[in-house]
């Protein structure tokens, strides 16, 4: 990848606020530096938004909303389809941007812009199939209609480690929908929402329906905007502990909301569980992204007469990767975020080992520019490990070990988060209990992934409310209106 590739990207990308379609400086004067990473050096200089600018971007949402609303949705659909193909034809420059902003590897930058783009493409054809029903009561003396209908102007809220992705999984749905939305990405990775509100723009998307604020001051830009009365939804995606507060701030106006936020996810293997599959599973589920997942599996929970050979075998790959700035070449495991993530990683993996869990491999913070820490894996991890209650978000794989499925079950449910689950079993009837008995929003059946546009993302538990994606997505961006008529 060469330092000029890198320049005429980054010179690409707009570093004003996006308000009623135009690119404003923002009223306060001040910017944000946006740093890579992998080298610790700012890569670009934006700006940063005030309250005043957060007014202004609610303003323009609001003014768009009725004729947004009224556009067909054939027309919003195509829209959305025409940001879908151009994100194909800009992919290379998404995938590099979020690697510089992000750091994850290029390779998983790309994956990102596969996944994110799908979100354009299944609502844009979900646009169409917003539909209501008409018929009579059981009386007999009138007819009732149920019809759909826009919620109104939204604040999205977005985290910093899928920029693209968690963006599009809000917007997409939104657009499609009939609102309009003011987008306020994290401020780590601010770029990449620019750059595709810029994409918005080159395909003829209405001045106002999206609009976009980066601002170091989240908390104070955001809470005039959720206590607006204009606003209709909130949609977050963040941890627990920054939805909570947001949760309580919309009560005051009884705001709808949306929350995807953090998770814990075990990763159960039993004792016939295809093991080769199941390694590969697990390291999907646990260094995709460096380990900076929602979905990341937390907690390595597997039988006690595999845990051993499991351990070997995910330790002997482990040792193969390549930890590296994510524009190299074989680079799979980029930094992570920030110090302050490598910091937490490795203080959780002390106090793990503190209460007896084994270092296989890594276990340390790596030394030199940029905030690097070495893939890791521990094995005999203790209950009451600090581990095993907290979301790691980076490159640690920690394994516990169980008896028999109560055990199981009750160790994998034994936490306040409930985002997804993954098992690994050949026993169909035990495959199909674990669905019963997980406390999940979603499940991964011998599988390391599941995220997919088609299917409704979401939680149960401190993990959220809502879904995203799938049938499901849209509604969160509709209102449910029943009118009832006299017989005729
Ligand atoms: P975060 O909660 O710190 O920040 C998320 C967003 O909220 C950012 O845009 C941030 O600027 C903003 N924010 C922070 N404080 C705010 C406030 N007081 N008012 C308004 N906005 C505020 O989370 P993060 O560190 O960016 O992301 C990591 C977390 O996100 C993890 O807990 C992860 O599990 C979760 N996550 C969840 C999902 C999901 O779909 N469930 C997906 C990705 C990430």
């Amino acid at each position: 990848m060469t330092e000029s590739r890198e320049s005429e990207v980054l010179a690409s990308v707009p570093d004003r606020l996006f308000i009623g379609g135009a690119w404003v400086a923002g009223t306060s004067g001040r910017t944000i530096r946006v740093s890579d990473p992998a080298t610790g050096t700012v890569i670009k200089t934006i700006a940063d938004a005030s309250v005043a600018d957060g007014a202004a971007a609610l303003d323009a949402a609001v003014a768009a909303q009725e004729s947004w609303a009224a556009t067909a949705p054939r027309v919003r659909g195509e829209i959305l389809r025409r940001a879908f193909d151009l994100l194909q034809e800009r992919r290379e420059d998404f995938a590099l941007l979020m690697t510089l902003e992000m750091g994850k590897p290029l390779m998983e930058a790309r994956g990102e812009v596969a996944y994110g783009g799908e979100f354009l493409r299944w609502f844009g054809e979900e646009a169409v199939r917003i539909s209501g029903r008409y018929g009579t009561n059981p009386e007999g003396t009138g007819r009732m209609i149920v019809s759909q209908h826009p919620v109104g102007p939204c604040f999205l809220i977005t985290p910093w480690n899928f920029p693209l992705a968690m963006a599009t999984r809000k917007v997409a749905p939104a657009l499609a929908a009939g609102c309009t939305v003011v987008v306020k990405p994290a401020e780590l990775t601010p770029l990449t929402t620019l750059f595709f509100a810029q994409l918005l723009e080159d395909v003829g998307l209405p001045a106002g329906v999206v609009n976009v604020v980066t601002t170091s001051t989240s908390a104070a830009v955001s809470g005039p905007i959720i206590a607006d009365p204009r606003l209709r939804k909130l949609s977050f995606t963040g941890s627990t502990g920054v939805g909570r507060r947001l949760i309580e701030q919309s009560a005051a106006s009884v705001l709808r909301v949306s929350m995807e936020l953090g998770g814990n996810a075990p990763f159960v293997v039993f004792e016939d569980a295809e093991l080769d599959k199941a390694v590969e599973g697990a390291l999907l589920a646990k260094f995709r992204n460096v380990g900076q997942a929602c979905t990341a599996a937390n907690r390595f929970i597997v039988h006690e007469s595999i845990a051993t050979e499991f351990a070997r075998r995910v330790t002997e790959r482990v040792k193969g990767y390549a930890v590296g700035r994510g524009t190299e070449d074989g680079v799979t495991i980029g930094p992570l975020i920030n110090g302050a993530a490598v910091d937490k990683a490795a203080e959780l993996v002390q106090d793990a080992i503190a209460r007896g869990a084994a270092v296989t491999t890594g276990g340390k913070k790596i030394e030199g520019a940029g905030s690097f820490f070495e893939p890791t894996v521990l094995t005999g991890v203790r209950p009451g490990s600090d581990i095993l209650r907290e979301e790691i978000f980076g490159p640690v794989l920690s394994i516990v070990t169980f008896a028999d499925e109560d055990d199981a079950v009750r160790i994998a449910n034994d936490t306040e988060y409930g985002l997804v689950s993954y098992v690994f079993t050949q026993d169909l009837a035990r495959g199909q209990r674990m669905i019963e008995r997980l406390q999940t929003g979603m499940m991964g059946l011998n599988i390391g992934v599941v995220s997919n546009a088609a299917a409704p993302f979401g939680g149960v538990k401190q993990s959220g409310v809502g879904r995203e994606g799938g049938f499901e997505g849209i509604h969160e961006y509709l209102s449910t209106k029943y009118t009832l008529t006299p017989d005729p």
